[in-house]
C-alpha cells in the first residue's frame, strides 16, 4: 500500500496549520511548500508530491503569457522571493497563485495552485 508514498528522510518538522510554510491545495488535500519540495504530512513521515503535468497545468511553452505578478525582466531562481514548486520534471516559481517557469527571457504559465490561508 506503501508504493506512492515517498518518504522524506530526517524530517523533524510537522507541518501542519500556521506551521510557516505556504500550503497549498493539491486534488483533494493539502501539501506545504518546504525548500522546493511539496511535502505531504502522512502519518508519522512526510511523502514527497509533485503538481502532476495536466489541462489544468500544462507543461508547455506559451510564450511569455505568465510573465504577470512580477516586474517585467525578473529572473526567477534560489532565492528571487517566489516560493519553488515541482511541476511534473521541472521547477516552477508560485506567483500570485500562478505556477511561472522561467524560459529564456519570458515566464511560461503552467497554471494555478490554490494558496490555503492558515486560519
Ligand atoms: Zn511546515
Ligand atoms: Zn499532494
Ligand atoms: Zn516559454
Ligand atoms: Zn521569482
Ligand atoms: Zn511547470
Ligand atoms: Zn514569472
Amino acid at each position: 500500500m506503501a508504493e506512492n508514498c515517498t518518504v522524506h528522510h530526517d524530517h523533524p518538522h510537522k507541518h501542519g496549520a500556521g506551521c510557516g510554510h505556504t500550503a497549498v491545495r493539491h486534488g483533494d488535500h493539502v501539501d506545504y511548500l518546504h525548500d522546493g519540495h511539496l511535502h505531504h504530512p502522512h502519518g508519522d513521515h512526510v511523502d514527497e508530491h509533485v503538481i502532476e503535468v495536466s489541462a489544468t497545468n500544462p507543461d508547455r511553452c506559451n510564450h511569455g503569457e505568465g510573465c504577470t505578478g512580477h516586474e517585467a525582466g525578473h529572473v526567477h531562481g534560489p532565492g528571487c522571493g517566489h516560493e519553488a514548486v515541482p511541476h511534473g520534471d521541472h521547477v516552477d516559481y508560485l506567483v500570485n497563485g500562478r505556477l511561472h517557469h522561467p524560459h529564456g527571457d519570458h515566464c511560461d504559465d503552467h497554471g494555478p495552485l490554490e494558496v490555503v490561508s492558515a486560519s
